[in-house]
């Protein structure tokens, strides 16, 4: 069943969700202020939190962004009284899924919860948890050889899934160009220092962001994965 936890402190509002989403068949789980709220999205399951902004003991930002930081991934939509602009933007920088802006319609809100739990039920299907890893904006399986960015499949060769494995494997520590020549290609064919490092490029355009590297040049010596 469908578990969704709503953290609201206006009465009439979480009364009126908590029966509204009962009525459409969802298990709903209810906390009136932000201590409740974020201890009950730490440790218990859900399928999505709506999340009010403004709350006694935690607000709602606060919520998202420590959920977020101790690896809660559960979709959250961030209920906001506030419209200003910089409010969404806040929340959703901070790891929010989606918004909405009260006074909301019924309608809408349960359009956007749709949405999301299909996104999250797609995500689930296709990205079996135990075998897909997350590398920057690609999930990765290693032993399917399947990249997938979203719900887009990411083309990648035989040989960018080998060098991503063995730097995946050691992630955090150098790896140096040897160590990758010996692991990725072995003994029988040695391409140059140019080859790899054309890899490397390809591999970068297909995990990061403009803002984030996660495959870093160790001049001189070789590369080093960031997670
Ligand atoms: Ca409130």
């Amino acid at each position: 069943m469908t578990k969704i936890l709503i953290v609201e402190d206006e009465q009439p509002i979480l009364t009126g969700l908590r029966d509204n989403l009962e009525f459409e068949g969802y298990e709903v789980e209810t906390a009136d202020n932000g201590t409740d709220g974020f201890r009950k999205i730490s440790n218990e399951e859900f399928n999505l939190v709506l999340l009010d902004v403004m709350l006694p003991g935690m607000s709602g930002l606060e919520i998202c962004k420590q959920a977020r930081k101790k690896g809660i991934e559960v979709p959250i939509i961030m209920l906001t009284a506030r419209s200003e602009e910089l409010d969404k933007v806040l929340g959703l920088e901070l790891g929010a899924d989606d918004y909405i802006t009260k006074p909301f319609s019924l309608r809408e809100l349960l359009a956007r919860i749709k949405a999301i739990l299909r996104r999250t039920a797609r995500k689930g299907n296709q990205a079996d948890q135990s075998s897909y890893v997350t590398i920057g904006l690609l999930s990765v399986s290693f032993d399917d050889f399947d990249a997938l960015s979203g719900n887009e499949q990411v083309k990648m060769s035989h040989k960018e899934f080998e060098i991503l494995h063995y730097l995946y494997k050691n992630a955090g520590r150098i790896v140096s160009r040897d160590d990758l020549l010996d692991a990725v290609w072995g003994l029988d064919y040695q391409p140059t220092a140019r080859t790899i490092d054309n890899f490397i490029l390809r591999l970068r355009s297909k995990i990061d962001t403009p803002a984030t590297q996660h495959i870093i040049t160790v001049h001189g010596i070789g590369y080093k994965l960031v997670l």
